[in-house]
């Protein structure tokens, strides 16, 4: 850690010009811990960053995150520094106590506190989700950075690899998914923006990145994406589904079960199931499963000229999800129920390709029947002529 109470009781960080007085304080200071209140050690070397620790066999609960890395600690120090010559009232591992939490960085801005917390070491995704909800419960709005650029870029131009502990820590702003990231060996920021997945792992994204020193407070912002880039999304599709269908174990699969059992197979599928849609990565599921079930619990039995409501499709969503046919993401940087939009994206998209029309704010009325291809070249041909009409529409 870097910030400790002196034996004055004040909050002591060492940054800056503190850091080459550290023979001297090391001396006559005395440090203690900011949560247990346990005497530190003030621990430097040539090498390593001069920081505080507590002593072996402590029970401080800040025990459980040390040691640190010097990654982290010179990550900590560059963001708290930055937020210091953007003029942002920050505050370095302040204790909050009602929460029990320590955020690296609680900045100030305008009225609103925000929490930063230089992710290095993946940690569960269960955990970000925990500290996040405790930092909003308190009203602070939670912003993780992560440590390097943990996700690997594919060969083709704007394809990136994400594990669910990196999409966890992803922000919603400007209608658009977002990941922060800093790497301190090279001193340089960066942003993901308009993450949009085409599988659970496999994302579009791009990727910018500038010196720290050049990033002024606010972030800088990047347009959404209108238009989905989705020329190759009938392949990406095709792989998905041929994966699926090698690996995927029918007793434990509940989307190949379920498909298997309508009497159809998941290369003859309608082409309406599995289109991308806007918040789709609110799923981990993929758009050909959920949207699967929306056609087998909703849509099948639904006759030309019937209506059925969103509310209704939601409802017999949540079951499918509470039942584990259908896995949400963890994203608690995101709205709560976000999958609700994708529902709601979805219909959209079956309005504007006419087989369905709006009736009501939340009711749609069937007028073209869903229709099913009876062969494999059939399915693909009908696939791509979707896809068209979809790219064509967004211009
Ligand atoms: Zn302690």
């Amino acid at each position: 850690m870097l910030t400790a109470l002196n034996k004055e009781g004040e909050l002591f960080t060492l940054s800056g010009d503190m850091r080459n007085r550290v023979p001297q304080l090391r001396k006559h200071e005395r440090f203690f811990c900011p949560v247990c209140k346990e005497p530190l050690i003030l621990k430097a070397g040539h090498v390593r960053i001069p920081h505080f620790s507590h002593r072996h066999h402590s029970q401080c609960i800040e025990t459980a995150s040390e040691p640190e890395s010097p990654r982290h600690l010179q990550g900590k120090l560059d963001l708290f520094e930055w937020c210091r010559s953007n003029q942002l009232a920050v505050s370095l591992e302040h204790y909050l106590s009602d929460i029990r939490q320590r955020p690296d960085l609680l900045v100030e801005k305008a009225g609103r506190q925000f929490a930063v917390e230089f992710q290095c070491t993946p940690i569960s995704v269960q955990s970000v989700e925990r500290r996040s909800l405790q930092y909003l419960s308190s009203g602070i709005i939670p912003i993780w950075i992560v440590g390097g650029q943990p996700f690997h870029k594919r060969r083709a131009n704007d394809m990136f690899e994400m594990t669910e502990y990196l999409w966890s820590q992803t922000m919603r702003n400007n209608g658009q998914t977002m990941l922060a990231g800093y790497e301190p060996e090279s001193g340089r920021g960066f942003l993901l923006t308009n993450i949009t997945p085409y599988t659970s792992r496999k994302v579009f994204a791009r990727l910018h990145q500038w010196p720290i020193s050049k990033i002024k407070y606010p972030f800088p912002s990047f347009p959404a994406r209108t238009n989905f880039p989705y020329k190759n999304w009938p392949d990406e599709k095709m792989n998905w589904i041929q994966q699926k269908v090698r690996y995927g174990n029918l007793m434990r699969d509940s989307f190949l079960r379920a498909v298997y059992m309508e009497g159809s197979n998941p290369f003859l599928l309608s082409p309406l199931i599995g289109l991308p849609v806007k918040y789709m990565e609110s799923f981990i599921s993929h758009p050909a499963e959920w949207q699967f079930f929306i056609w087998s619990d909703c849509l099948k039995k639904l006759g030309t000229g019937k209506n059925i409501s969103l509310k209704y499709v939601n409802y017999k969503l949540r079951e499918r999800i509470s039942n584990g046919d259908i896995i949400c993401r963890t994203l608690p940087l995101h709205d709560e129920n976000q999958w609700e939009k994708s529902v709601r994206d979805y219909f959209r998209l079956l309005e504007e390709l006419f087989y369905f029309q709006r009736a009501g704010k939340d009711l749609y009325r069937m007028i073209q029947v869903i229709p099913w291809p009876s062969h494999v070249e059939e399915a693909k041909l009908w696939d791509i002529d979707i896809h068209d009409t979809l790219i064509n529409n967004s211009g």
